[in-house]
């Protein structure tokens, strides 16, 4: 706990619908749903307009779906994601050489340790600034929370939800944490949350009352010590950046050639599963797959193949790396193998739950085409898909809902929603007004998938900041050039 908030906690709102309604003019304003869309989906993200009905993350894209009859479903545009939190990330790298993301949209950053605030009045300074730097070169909105530790700048950022900034002051963390919920402590799930609750504590002023003792009794010594020290405010966890690793990566060297190559095959299975555990215990995920060979001659081959989207599955990394090996000759035998993930991502759990249960759901549905993508996939101008008809034989190109379409005389435009045959496009971008719907054949020659349109069309120059902020009078200044003087 230090004496002053200069941990800031940030965490853009409602992260993955924000971005798809600044990208659709047409959703704006009304409630967006992204997530799996097939049977077994799980909502990744809802606009605060479906949360008011009810729908949260996690919650079977189904039961979303009853909630919120005529909200848009959304397959998650990942790549979308990916540009706008680097873009993000990079501006926390402005703050400090301390920033520890904990998801695509959410991380720490120690002001203090890169100069940027003493005080509290400091840290707000440079609270605001980045909440304004952020929107003005994403066009989304990030809450902010800057405490005197990790545990409550997370709990004040989620207090100033949405595009808000919460400050707690140094010395009012036990008087602020006494009426909250147990489940606002870090490691307080469900589980734990009603084995308390059974045990007559539902706030955190209930646990700190109930002392040490108790809680090491009630939930085990490991987890009872530290939520003793939670619940009084005492948080020493710095911020520490090591999550900056790009890459998880094992390697296994032999002491005798490998030659048999039903051999280096399991090896190579072996080494993903091995890489996937040490990915998972950091609660991570990655995209690209990497096989590393070095042969008999020292000469080294590297193969890759990227994913659709992140995955932490054992068997979806054993069989890339099995692939890629069927690529390379090891004629003459095999010195080292290795196997990595890069385009590391970490999602919160409920997003990974998503997405395994996208990734599921998308190689077990070959042809996604045949169930109309959102519930309004065809209102206003569109005409209504035609029923599910099981037989038609439909084009290779799949058209998911909100994904981007390029259409030779239309312009750009996303997948509003398809059915047997056809696919309805809305036709508009992120700085255009709403625009206006068509239906097409699903093997129209003239449409074609795109690229996702930048949220900003001409993001400000934002290279020297922050040097125009309020800056503390002691820590370096990190502008590189030092454009200010003490
Ligand atoms: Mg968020």
């Amino acid at each position: 706990m230090r004496p002053a908030p200069t941990i800031l906690h940030l965490d853009m709102d409602a992260f993955y619908a924000s971005a798809e309604q600044a990208a659709k003019p047409s959703l704006r304003g009304k409630a967006v749903v992204v997530g799996g869309l097939g049977p077994r989906g799980v909502v990744a993200t809802a606009s605060y307009e479906a949360r008011r009905l009810g729908v949260h993350s996690a919650m079977p894209t189904a039961q979303a779906r009853r909630l919120a009859p005529n909200a848009a479903y959304l397959v998650p545009r990942f790549s979308l994601y990916r540009t706008v939190s680097e873009q993000v990330m990079g501006l926390l790298g402005r703050l400090s050489p301390l920033v520890e993301p904990l998801s695509l949209d959410e991380a720490f950053v120690d002001l203090e340790a890169g100069g940027m605030a003493d005080d509290a009045a400091s840290a707000r300074a440079t609270g605001e600034g980045l909440r304004a730097a952020i929107h003005a070169v994403t066009g989304l909105s990030g809450s902010v929370g800057l405490a005197g530790s990790k545990m409550l700048a997370k709990i004040a950022s989620e207090q100033a939800k949405p595009d808000g900034l919460v400050l707690i002051e140094p010395g009012t963390e036990r008087d602020l944490l006494a009426p909250l919920s147990v489940r606002v402590l870090p490691g307080v799930g469900p589980a734990t949350g009603d084995h308390l609750r059974r045990a007559g504590m539902t706030t955190v002023h209930d646990l700190a009352e109930a002392g040490e003792a108790e809680l090491v009794r009630l939930v085990g010594k490991a987890h009872g010590h530290g939520l003793h020290r939670m619940a009084l405010g005492l948080d020493d966890r710095p911020v520490v950046a090591e999550r900056d690793a790009k890459s998880v990566s094992v390697e296994d060297t032999f002491d005798v050639d490998l030659h048999d190559r039903v051999r280096v095959r399991a090896e190579v299975e072996r080494l993903a599963v091995r890489c996937v555990e040490r990915l998972r215990a950091a609660d991570r995920s990655g995209r690209t797959v990497v096989l590393k060979v070095r042969r008999y001659d020292f000469s080294t081959l590297t193969r890759s193949e990227t994913l659709r989207g992140p995955t932490d599955d054992p068997t979806v990394v054993r069989e890339a790396a099995g692939r890629l090996l069927e690529s390379v000759d090891t004629t003459g035998g095999v010195r080292l193998l290795g196997v990595g993930v890069t385009g590391l991502a970490d999602f919160t759990q409920e997003d990974l739950f998503a997405q395994a249960a996208d990734a599921r759901e998308l190689a077990r549905r070959a042809v996604e085409e045949r169930e109309p993508a959102g519930e309004d996939g065809g209102r206003e101008s569109a005409p209504e898909p035609e029923p599910e008809e099981p037989s038609e034989p439909l084009a290779a190109r799949r058209w998911p809902a909100g994904h981007d379409v390029h259409h030779e005389a239309h312009g750009h435009g996303w997948v509003q929603g398809s059915g047997v045959g056809r696919v309805t496009v809305r036709f508009e971008q992120p700085w255009s007004a709403p625009g206006r719907v068509l239906t097409f054949r699903v093997d129209d020659p003239r449409l074609l998938p795109a690229d996702p349109l930048p949220l900003v069309r001409e993001p400000p120059d934002y290279s020297s900041w922050p040097a125009s902020l309020p800056k503390s009078r002691s820590g370096p200044d990190p502008a590189a050039g030092g454009l200010s003087s003490p």
